[in-house]
């Protein structure tokens, strides 16, 4: 199996050969499972999105919930597009790297209390 066949739609980020939809892709999948249990967010079960993500904003405790996840996604769907397009690898170090960069920009931005990036472990 090549990383770098576009016309293939299963999910590039791990190797289950589960169709790529979004909600795979940014929950389902063994790759997003790692950056929700490195980020401490546990998503709750349901099927009304909206539902779903108040649940978990209530169960994670820290501000900028939504930030935290726009830009963890943001970064999911980068690492998905540099495998496809340019054939790169998808790694969660790539992927912290940048979500770290970001989250630090928004750090400056808001100041605190945001927490930071080291209380994620
Ligand atoms: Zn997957």
């Amino acid at each position: 199996r090549h990383w770098n066949v576009t016309n293939d739609f299963t999910c590039v980020l791990c190797h289950s050969g589960t169709w790529e939809d979004w909600q795979h892709l940014f929950f389902g999948c063994q790759f997003s499972q790692r950056i929700w249990n490195y980020l401490h967010i546990q998503w709750f079960a349901g099927v009304d999105l909206k539902q779903i993500i108040s649940d978990t904003q209530r169960s994670f405790g820290h501000p900028f919930f939504v930030e935290v996840v726009a830009i963890s996604c943001w970064h999911i769907w980068k690492e998905r597009n540099r495998c496809v397009f340019e054939g790169i690898r998808p790694s969660f170090r790539s992927w912290r790297r940048d979500f770290i960069e970001d989250i630090s920009l928004l750090q400056h931005k808001f100041k605190p209390p945001w927490v930071g990036p080291s209380s994620f472990g």
